[in-house]
């Protein structure tokens, strides 16, 4: 199911995400490749490498940002919640799983959903909000955002490396006394595209390292940030431990599918389809 959060700093994000990916093709299209191998061969490698990243993060990032995270749908008909107001968790007919009520969502919603203040909805195991997907990280769409911060990572080490060997690596070489023959001048231009792609290179990449370990950490501890926030000012769910102690593996899985590993990497077929967390997807509502 396709959504879309009406919210225009989210959207300023987007704009933002799409128009330095856009600014990174352009440097190193522009300003490295034709500036320093064109008519090699290594042009057609690096710019066929360079755009097959783009369309992964492209595809990743609109997957991420406009999939269901997770959304706990909403009652057709409005339900009483008189005698179980403030959140009280609920045992369901299985008895087996404490369901608990939103009182904003006005709605009962299944174990580790929260709700967000940005999607107004509640979504099932959610991680966080995030602005520069304009939608919540929960459990239908983390796979797509872990990917675009992969990618996305993979994209800046490139950027990095093609600018090392195009403009740091013949400055060290010409202190060192050995100047490489380049064949063609420097210009004004060039360098300050360069200086905004190593400055937007290293702030992407950085970002994205920071994300996905917290994103990859809480997947193999089972518990969302929101989850462990709870648990320091609860001393019975400091108790009760972790959620489950499924492997490692197992968890992992929930999130990128059960298909070979490599898999992981694709940004199709999430977890909806190739098996999620093991609670029902609907609510028995009781009317
Ligand atoms: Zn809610
Ligand atoms: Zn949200």
């Amino acid at each position: 199911m396709v959504v879309c959060v009406i919210d225009a700093c989210g959207f300023v994000c987007l704009l933002i995400v799409y128009l330095s990916v856009s600014y990174a093709d352009y440097v190193i299209l522009r300003h490295i490749l034709l500036f320093k191998y064109a008519g090699s061969i290594w042009f057609p490698v690096h710019t066929t490498l360079i755009h097959l990243l783009i369309l992964m993060i492209l595809v990743s990032h609109l997957r991420a940002a406009f999939t269901d995270p997770g959304r706990v749908p909403l009652p057709v008909t409005a339900i009483d919640f008189s005698d179980l107001r403030g959140g009280t968790p609920r045992t369901n007919e299985r008895g087996n799983e404490d369901w608990t009520v939103c009182n904003r969502c006005e709605t009962y919603r299944p174990p580790r959903a929260h709700h967000c203040s940005s999607c107004h909805r509640c979504v099932r195991r959610m991680h966080h909000h995030c602005p520069w997907i304009n939608n919540c990280v929960g459990e239908l769409n983390q796979k797509y955002f872990i990917q675009f911060l992969f990618y996305t990572g993979v994209l800046s080490l490139y950027g990095l490396g093609l600018l090392l060997t195009t403009w740091l690596w013949p400055i060290l070489k010409e202190k060192s006394g050995e100047p490489e023959k380049v064949g063609f001048s420097i210009t004004n231009a060039h360098l300050a595209h360069w200086i905004i792609l190593l400055i937007e290179s290293i702030v992407l990449g950085l970002f994205a390292l920071v994300v996905s370990f917290d994103q990859v950490g809480s997947i193999i501890r089972d518990e969302t940030p929101i989850e462990r926030m709870k648990s320091r000012f609860s001393k019975d769910a400091q108790r009760e431990g972790p959620h489950t102690r499924k492997p490692k593996m197992e968890l992992l899985r929930e999130v990128f599918g059960r298909g070979y590993v490599i898999c992981w990497f694709v940004p199709c077929n999430g977890p909806s389809v190739s098996g999620g967390p093991a609670y029902s997807r609907l609510p028995d509502y009781d009317l």
